[in-house]
């Protein structure tokens, strides 16, 4: 897959590489005045209105046309600032009876080392196997419904229905379980807080079991031998099951070990904007409003067609986005004057390097909604609009060559989306 996209790139790109190796071959002086492509701002510009984009060799006409970004850059796209996309359905997908996975992780999306996605559904009543792993889980149902449990170092149980919209946050190392609740069962967004991690690789009840010699399961559990030989052989990982009784008599049964003080879930659909704008709003989850997700933040944008999701950048960590409904673009700027833009759609993958300033619009014609999240126990951003704001009367002007009235006319203050 890796290797698809950096076709796609490769294809994308070589116009831009032919400016950059005739400003390499021709002139190094080119790179010493600022313009590495040799090409002043007016060139690069007309470039784009007689032939030289014309493209007469082959085109994935159908991939083209779903990134128009990719096929008529920008201007102002400079260089290769890495992967900054991917798509959940372009990654393998794993069926078995009761469900399927998939994921994206560093291995698709190799910028991606901070966090990996697992997208998976789950018929009604089917399990995924009881488990745990080494990287924290955030979750958000995308449709249908979800009993999930998570067990607690000191023995208790925490034990909730989830549905659309509904958060999940299980730390490394405790075990759970999730499984698809009457009517079409559930689809559901993994994020992990390890680039490198992979559902197929998680700590399994049934591998535990299975690979423990038979005596050592009878001195722990009293079972016979004839109780090992029924125990599954191998791993479950998703599988069919009758569905569970009401929520109700789960927790009576867990009685004094069911875990009350904290929870594990938590209810995004029900959550205020943190900040609303007439174009669009943003809702911020981190540990300061649901204290159990220790080490992942998010943010869950919606842009109105045409709206923005203003520029800016995250002080702290990178970005990894979801992209759930709508259309639209970003643009990724980093240093060494490189930047790419690229257009997205549902089901699609973004990734911001650390710091990377960045602008999302939404170029659809119904609202963009949009994930954003970070390895970081809190989100943090920067506004330039509120930098340029702070910005002394002089010192702007020095900066951005612009009359004071021009400057002084953008949106005052962190709007995050605009217009305001
Ligand atoms: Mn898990
Ligand atoms: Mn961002």
């Amino acid at each position: 897959m890796n290797q698809l996209s950096a076709q796609a790139d490769a294809l994308v790109l070589s116009r831009r590489t032919f400016f950059e190796r005739a400003a390499l071959t021709g002139a190094g002086i080119a790179l010493l005045t600022g313009e590495s492509y040799g090409q002043t701002r007016q060139e690069q510009q007309k470039g784009r209105q007689d032939g030289s984009s014309s493209d007469p060799g082959p085109e994935n006409k159908s991939l083209l046309a779903e990134n128009p970004n990719s096929n008529q850059p920008p201007f102002t796209d400079h260089g290769n600032p890495g992967a900054i996309w991917f798509s959940f359905d372009l990654a393998p997908k794993r069926i078995q009876a009761g469900g399927w996975t998939r994921q994206v992780t560093q291995r698709e999306l190799p910028t991606s080392k901070d966090i990996a996605g697992v997208n998976m559904r789950l018929t009604a009543g089917s399990f995924r196997e009881l488990h745990w792993h080494t990287a924290n889980e955030w979750a958000i149902m995308l449709t249908g419904k979800a009993r999930v449990s998570v067990m607690q170092p000191d023995g208790n149980m925490f034990i909730d229905d989830v549905g659309a919209g509904d958060l999940w946050y299980f730390p490394a190392g405790y075990p759970h379980s999730i499984q698809g609740l009457e009517g079409d069962g559930c689809e559901f967004l993994l994020v992990f807080d390890e680039g490198a991690f992979s559902e197929d690789d998680t700590f399994l009840l049934s591998e535990f079991l299975a690979h423990t010699p038979p005596d050592n399961i009878q001195r722990n559990m009293g079972w016979a031998r004839q109780a090992f030989d029924q125990l599954p052989a191998t791993e479950l990982y998703i599988f069919e099951a009758p569905l569970p009784e009401r929520l109700e008599d789960d927790k009576r049964f867990l009685g004094e070990h069911l875990e009350n003080k904290s929870r594990y879930t938590f209810n995004l659909a029900g959550m205020a904007p943190t900040q609303l704008r007439s174009g669009g709003q943003v809702q911020v989850v981190d540990s300061s409003n649901f204290p159990a997700s220790t080490q992942i933040a998010a943010a869950m944008v919606t842009l109105k067609p045409g709206a923005i999701r203003e520029m800016h950048w995250h002080p702290n960590v990178s970005e990894w986005q979801y992209w759930i409904r709508g259309k639209g673009r970003m643009t990724v700027v980093t240093t060494g004057a490189t930047a790419r833009t690229m257009d997205f759609n549902a089901n699609d993958v973004g990734y911001v390097p650390s710091m990377a300033g960045h602008s999302i619009e939404n170029t659809g014609t119904e609202d963009l909604v949009f994930l954003e999240m970070f390895k970081s126990p809190r989100y943090a951003d920067i506004s330039l609009n509120e930098w340029i704001d702070r910005m002394p009367d002089k010192m702007a002007e020095a900066h951005l060559k612009l009359p004071l009235s021009t400057i002084r006319s953008a949106p005052q203050g962190d709007n995050d989306v605009l217009p305001r």
